[in-house]
């Protein structure tokens, strides 16, 4: 039998339970328990004592245990380090916007997309997490923290799109009317360019907002320094935006990394706006966020406002991306790099 049971639906577990002779109506207690974050079946109380003894022997319940916790002395933006139940850690941040809460999630433990700006990936992909792993972050994040969540982006650790049918199945989790009923319009997934993929999740016709990983608008820029590129070029990735956005008629985002001197020139914006023209998209543009391993830096100020005003004189509409909790280590897995720096490996047996 399966033991992961917080990966289930609720379907799922109605019919598991069935097999144990369970009736309908306990599937959806134990359900609603999981999904308020339970850390052990003895907390189900509404249960019997029998019966919690017989789940906890035919499941497993490993709730992440809180490594690291870092809050933001200027923005309140938490950043935790979660260790897992095999010992990998991943890193999730809470970011208090006025339009809700909202909790940045990892999708793997580490990453085999190679970007060359950031941390997540210098240790290449370890594994992916299974659906009740990205539902704890949600769950435990909360919990801890004591804020409710009302938005969730995967742009986290790891490629989403990589670990394409778990991050599915947690979707379906998190949406669902009796679990935290977080509505797909207030999920985002961001996607460094699995074209492929990006033409399998148009066909499920989610309303959830995706954001596409641009970080520069043409082949041999993009392909040095996203090897993704390589495989799926500039081309290719715009032709099934084109298409993401005829099928779900959700408007795409792009994510723009302001590296100095590298993306950042007046003619790579030109080369930009004529590259996004017709398409109804909304660039994201992020300074660079520092990575102590890369020769990579941020753009200036100057240059990023300068470049936003010309892709809004071309009628596209970009905004720069406030950066919250830079004084935490809060972009994409620079605490658990650093944490795995300081001689603290992540993983039993390093
Ligand atoms: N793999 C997915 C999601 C995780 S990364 C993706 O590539 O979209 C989330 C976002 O942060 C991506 O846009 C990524 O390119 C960006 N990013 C990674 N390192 C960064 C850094 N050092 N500074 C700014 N943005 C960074």
């Amino acid at each position: 039998m399966n033991r992961d049971i917080k990966s289930m639906d609720l379907a799922q577990l109605t019919q598991t339970l069935a097999e144990l002779g369970e009736p309908k109506f306990r599937a959806k207690q134990i359900y609603t328990w999981l999904h308020r974050g339970a850390r052990t079946f003895d907390e189900m109380t509404n249960l019997s004592k029998p019966l919690r003894q017989r789940l906890s022997e035919t499941f497993d319940l490993t709730p992440p245990e809180v490594v690291r916790k870092q809050v933001s002395r200027a923005d309140g933006t938490v950043k935790y380090l979660w260790r897992l139940s095999d010992g990998n850690c991943v890193e999730t941040v809470l970011m208090q916007y006025h339009h809700g809460n909202t909790v940045c999630i990892s999708s793997e433990v580490g990453c085999a997309m190679g970007c060359a700006f950031c941390a997540s990936t210098l240790g290449g992909l370890v594994r992916r997490l299974t659906p009740a792993e990205m539902l704890d972050q949600v769950l435990f994040t909360q919990l801890d923290s004591g804020l409710p969540v009302s938005n969730i982006v995967l742009m986290g650790i790891g490629e989403p799109l990589d670990n394409y049918d778990n991050v599915l199945r947690f979707l379906r989790l998190v949406n669902s009317p009796e679990g935290l009923n977080i509505g797909m319009r207030h999920i985002s997934l961001s996607t460094c360019g699995l074209v492929p993929r990006i033409e399998r999740l148009a066909q499920e016709n989610l309303q959830l907002t995706l954001s596409v990983s641009l970080h520069a608008p043409n082949n041999k820029l993009r392909s040095s320094i996203m090897p993704v590129n390589k495989a799926y070029p500039v081309e290719t990735l715009m032709a099934a935006c084109r298409q993401y956005f005829e099928t779900t008629g959700r408007r795409i985002s792009f994510e723009y990394a302001m590296i100095r001197g590298v993306n950042d020139t007046p003619e790579v914006a030109e080369e930009l706006a004529a590259l996004l023209q017709g398409l109804a998209a909304h660039v994201n543009l992020i300074p660079l966020n520092d990575v102590a391993e890369s020769p990579l830096k941020p753009s200036t100020r100057a240059a990023v406002e300068a470049f936003q005003q010309r892709l809004e004189r071309h009628g596209i509409t970009a905004t720069v991306r406030r950066t919250l909790g830079s004084d935490i280590d809060a972009s994409c897995g620079q605490l658990r790099r650093k944490y795995e720096k300081e001689g603290r490996p992540c993983r039993h047996g390093d």
